[in-house]
């Protein structure tokens, strides 16, 4: 193998491009060459690439984002977009690919596998840390420490108004990221999709609270919560209970952005590292993950197929801390 390509694909998370600059500076080291793919499988398809050298990504490590730019390319999703994409590989004699992204750019990846042979690695980043195969994604431990700071904040002013916060963050599917900062920011209640929002039960979780003495209390809504958005449930709160003085924060992509955190640049790094050493071993169509702090190798597939599952759990360390 001598050329292999980088693209980061589906929705951006921190840490991207310090897996991008393992990817490139592990590469290197091998004596290969990497080239970058610009905006996920868009850029496959339109040839947006250009070769990565070592210093090319000097001084990414510690910036969110992703230089390489992602997209969500519908023209991938048919057979005839991704022959394009294949042949596009091809012309530039790239014969490997890593695919950074979460479960949808892997399904894309595991297309590219099975209808054309094209050799891939997928790396998880996204902040949603739902995908199976691995314990933690790149992403989720910045997005989780931005929102637990941010409730943090909202906590204070919350605190001094006596009102009650209804903070909403990321998860369209999965209530993951609300649980870890719910209870990290030692909210009173958290909404998540899996588990169907019951208002009068909600009613009577903040009762409880404002009996036992509390002024001001925090809800953490999942922004796929099935009973609405943070502001359709405020309002069915304030509209069936005396709980009039009620506030909502949206903390939407700022969850996306800024410095990865530590624990995510060494994830990246130490995945990218991995899957550069997976194509070489002649690995194809498989992840990395983290399992038990070691880097591990499993089934594309894996990342659909056994998804991180709920945890009850952590609804319970909630509801007994948030009394
Ligand atoms: P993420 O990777 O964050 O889950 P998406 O689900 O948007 O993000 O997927 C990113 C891209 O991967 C899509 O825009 C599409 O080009 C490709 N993709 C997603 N699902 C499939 C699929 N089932 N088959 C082929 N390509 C797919």
């Amino acid at each position: 193998m001598n050329r292999i390509g980088v693209l980061t694909s589906g929705g951006d998370s921190p840490g991207m491009n310090a897996a991008v600059r393992a990817v490139v500076r592990a590469g290197v080291e091998k004596n290969l060459e990497v080239v970058g793919i610009h905006r996920g499988y868009q850029g496959m398809i339109d040839g947006e690439m250009e070769l990565l050298a070592a210093r090319s990504v000097s001084g990414i490590i510690n910036r969110g984002g992703t230089i390489l730019h992602s997209a969500r390319c519908m023209e991938f999703m048919k057979p005839e977009g991704r022959a394009r994409a294949a042949e596009k590989l091809r012309e530039w004699n790239i014969e490997g690919i890593v695919v950074v992204g979460g479960d949808g750019s892997y399904r894309g990846a595991h297309a590219l596998y099975t209808e054309h042979g094209i050799t891939c690695i997928g790396l998880p980043g996204t902040i949603d840390n739902d995908i199976g195969g691995t314990e933690y994604t790149i992403g989720f431990d910045t997005a989780i420490n931005t929102a637990m700071e941010a409730i943090d904040r909202v906590r204070d002013t919350a605190a001094s108004h006596d009102r009650i916060f209804f903070v909403e963050v990321m998860g369209r599917h999965s209530g993951y990221i609300s649980m870890i900062t719910a209870i990290a920011g030692g909210a009173e209640e958290v909404l998540v999709p899996e588990r169907p929002t019951d208002i009068p039960a909600l009613v009577e979780t903040l009762r409880t609270g404002h009996a036992g003495g509390k002024t001001s209390m925090i809800v953490v809504v999942a922004e796929g919560d099935d009973a609405g958005n943070a502001f359709e449930i405020a309002q069915k709160v304030a509209e069936t209970s005396e709980f009039k003085n009620t506030r909502v924060t949206i903390i939407g992509h700022l969850q996306r952005g800024g410095s990865p955190t530590a624990f995510d640049r060494v994830l990246a790094s130490r995945m990218g590292v991995r899957a550069v050493s997976a194509l070489l071993e002649g690995e194809s169509g498989k992840m990395v993950g983290i399992h038990n702090q070691e880097m591990v190798l499993c089934p594309l597939s894996d990342a659909w197929e056994n998804r991180t599952r709920f945890k009850p759990e952590l609804l319970e360390v909630l509801r007994v801390l948030g009394t």
